[in-house]
């Protein structure tokens, strides 16, 4: 049986001595449980950067934590907001205060190099912030050498993957949500868990260059969707996928230095 990446597959014995003799990079998934229109599952935003931990782990030596699965409040320019069913969001001072004890937490094991794998355009500043005060709890206990790169897997998309991907224009990332990108992917990794014959097919939503509060969902996307999935394959989601593994890979083997350097 091949060694499982997965961290909570393990035994503490085989971690602790993973982790004593080969230092490896540790990354976190971080997603939603949040509406992604009526074709692509709640859990969208905890699969993908999941999956891609898993892979830029088997390349890199590393170990992936289990994710945390839950995010901060949708919003309605980027997630379609908080109202639907199923969405199911953190305060941000939860999210911050989880980030920061499984950092401090992985730092007691020995672990001194991570990353933290976000997949949902809402948590960005509390996972910064979870990050920060880590680090900073850290040093008052004399660990100076934790070191926490933070990535958004889509920003790793290349100018030539996004023309292929959308070759009618990119909607932008903010308004890919249960777009052609995250459900090429899950094509890609879980066909079974999307519904193409759903696919919402109207024009992409247009919001005010501000935000609203308390939010209008009769102002939001009513499907959910932000920008159409109707061109969704599985082909562009192995493009996607794979890209975003190698890239991944080969920027944090320039982080971490030989700890994570891309195996053949
Ligand atoms: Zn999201």
């Amino acid at each position: 049986m091949p060694e499982s990446v997965m961290i909570a597959e393990m035994t503490w014995t085989d971690y602790d001595d993973k982790v004593r003799n080969q230092k490896p990079v540790v990354i976190l998934p971080v997603g939603s449980l949040e509406q992604h229109g009526p074709h692509t599952p709640l859990a969208t935003d905890t699969l993908i950067p999941t999956a891609i931990s898993k892979s830029v782990a088997e390349r890199i030596g590393g170990l992936v934590a289990p994710p945390i699965s839950y995010g901060y409040k949708s919003q309605p320019r980027t997630g379609g907001g908080n109202h639907f069913p199923g969405t199911t969001s953190l305060d941000g001072e939860t999210l911050i205060r989880l980030a920061r004890d499984i950092i401090c937490e992985f730092a007691r094991h020995g672990v001194r190099k991570m990353i933290v794998m976000d997949s949902h355009y809402e948590n960005e500043m509390f996972l910064i912030e979870g990050i920060d005060l880590a680090l900073r709890d850290l040093k008052a206990q004399g660990v100076d050498d934790m070191k926490i790169v933070k990535v958004r897997y889509f920003e790793f998309t290349s100018d030539e993957t996004l023309e292929a991907v959308f070759p009618d224009g990119f909607p932008g990332w903010p308004l890919e949500h249960a777009g052609v990108m995250t459900t090429s992917v899950l094509l890609h990794l879980h066909p079974e868990l999307v519904r193409m014959d759903r696919v919402p097919n109207h024009p992409p939503m247009h919001y005010p260059t501000y935000d609203v509060f308390p939010s209008d969902p009769e102002r939001s996307s009513s499907s959910g969707v932000l920008a159409s999935a109707m061109s969704a394959t599985a082909e562009k989601g192995e493009l996607l996928f794979s890209e975003y593994v190698e890239k991944i890979s080969d920027a944090m083997a320039g982080e971490f230095g030989a700890a994570a350097t891309p195996k053949a």
